[in-house]
Formats: C-alpha cells, structure tokens, sequence
C-alpha cells in the first residue's frame, strides 16, 4: 500500500477545513525537531513528503496526506508542540485545534507519539498522551533517532520508557524504536499503523 500513490492532500487550520471523513485516520504527533516529517517521508518511501509540501506558514496546522489508489488510508500530521519560545495564544490554538481534532473525529484510529530517544518522555510527551487518554485515543510510541544511540544506551532509553509506559492509564501502549536514516523499525512500524487502519 505505502509503495503506491502517496499525495499531500491539504492543511487544515481548523476542523471545518477538513475533508469528510471517509477513511481511516492515523496521527502523528511530537515535539517540534522530534523527526515527524523524517519518520512520514520512510514510512512512505518518499524523499521529501512531508516536507516540500509543507511551508513553514502550516507548521500550526493540521497536514493530511493520502495513501492508496483508490485511497484507504489518511495520514495527519499534527504541529508540533513543546517550542520553548512559544506565547501562550500559540500554546492554547495549538490546544483548541488538536483537541477538537482528537475528539471530534471518528475515523482516527490511532495515534503515534514520537519521543526522541535521547530524551526520553518529556513533560510535553506526557501532556499529550494525557490529551489522547482524555479523547479515548490510542496511540503507539515511537522512539526517534535511535541512530544516535549506543546500542547500551538505547537498551536502557527503550527499559525506561516502557516502565514509564506501564504506569499510564492507557493499557500498556505498544512501544517501537527508529530510526529514519537508517532505516531501523520502519517497515515493522509501517506494518503496525497498516494493521491499525
Ligand atoms: P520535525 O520537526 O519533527 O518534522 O523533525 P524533522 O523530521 O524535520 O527532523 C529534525 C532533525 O532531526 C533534522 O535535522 C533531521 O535530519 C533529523 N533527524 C530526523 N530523523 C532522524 C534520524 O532517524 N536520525 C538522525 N540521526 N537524525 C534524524
């Protein structure tokens, strides 16, 4: 399926914007520089996806692409949060629209909540799985980068955040471990997120 047609289809600022929903949804979320665009562009195999078709004016904004000819899957790129800089009017439309989305969608079958591996669950991270156990969403978790990891230290990220994980009221999210630029993960995650549409 990721092999066939994978098109932006537009960026929606609010709900109304958009389309109808006929097909399964999923949604990717993160702090900003986490690798959302990166891990979008190796799931379906294009080079620049994620973010050629995404100026930088959008970065607030819902990003829809369509997978499948004829299409069957919908993929939601959803801005990135946890910018140290942001004012609180960005932080509260940032709120408003990802929670309206979270909850006011029917077709969102599940989301992805990407952690860089470096880091760990931040705060941020933990807010936004609080937003999706708020809405009834389930999600995966999706460690980035891994490639900058020992191998040692990468063992003990992935430990961590599975305890970390176990505690949440969401039973048990499944955790994965990427990396983009290396390929590592890829084609297990693809497979996952084709089995939650
Ligand atoms: P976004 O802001 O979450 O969309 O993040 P990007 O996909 O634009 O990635 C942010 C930065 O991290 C860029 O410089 C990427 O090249 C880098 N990056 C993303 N994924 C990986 C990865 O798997 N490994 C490494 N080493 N760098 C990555």
């Amino acid at each position: 399926l990721f092999s066939g047609r994978v098109d932006f289809l537009l960026s929606a600022p609010q709900l109304k914007f958009l389309p109808e929903p006929d097909f399964p949804e999923i949604a990717f979320a993160g702090r900003s520089n986490v690798g959302k665009s990166s891990l979008i562009n190796a799931l379906t195999g294009r080079k620049a996806i994620a973010r050629t078709s995404v100026t930088p004016g959008r970065t607030q904004e819902l990003n829809l692409f369509e997978i499948g000819n004829p299409t069957q899957l919908r993929l939601v790129d959803m801005p990135g949060y946890g910018f140290a800089k942001a004012p609180p009017k960005v932080v509260e439309k940032w709120k408003k629209l990802v929670r309206s989305y979270l909850r006011g969608r029917p077709v969102l079958n599940r989301a992805l909540v990407l952690v860089d591996a470096r880091r760990g669950i931040t705060k941020h991270d933990a807010e936004m799985m609080d937003m999706l156990d708020e809405a009834a969403v389930g999600y995966r978790v999706v460690l980035t980068k891994a490639d900058k990891l020992k191998a040692s230290e990468l063992d003990k990220v992935a430990e961590a955040t599975a305890q970390a994980l176990a505690k949440r009221p969401a039973a048990f999210p499944v955790l994965h471990v990427t990396s983009s630029e290396k390929g590592m993960g890829i084609a297990e995650l693809r497979a996952a997120v084709l089995s939650d549409s």
